[in-house]
């Protein structure tokens, strides 16, 4: 998969930015209940900014772009979902769409 630099998510404009390192410190932590110190991506829906980490695989970075797009997807959901259910949903859909072969 390639890694476009421009994703439109609910019609804005977010920019994929392929990165070497993610700071925790620059992460909002009230936002990771998993409170993971290692961070592979991070999605900022204020500046619409999308980072991956550029060391991963190729598959590591389809799932982890896919758990960013959810996060820009439902960051305005009354309820919102938690980051476990992401993490869960980004897996499933993966693999749902790579088993499948789905082209759009
Ligand atoms: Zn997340």
């Amino acid at each position: 998969m390639k890694i476009p630099k421009v994703l439109y998510l609910r019609s804005f404009p977010y920019t994929v930015t392929q990165v070497d390192w993610i700071d925790p410190a620059s992460v909002d932590a009230g936002k990771n209940p998993l409170k993971t110190q290692v961070y592979y991506g991070t999605c900022n829906s204020e500046t619409q900014e999308i980072t991956i980490r550029k060391d991963l695989s190729p598959e590591r970075k389809a799932v982890i772009l896919i758990h960013e797009m959810i996060h820009a997807l439902t960051d305005d959901f009354a309820r919102p979902i938690t980051e476990r259910q992401i993490h869960d949903l980004s897996h499933r859909l993966y693999d749902a769409i790579t088993r499948n072969k789905l082209e759009f």
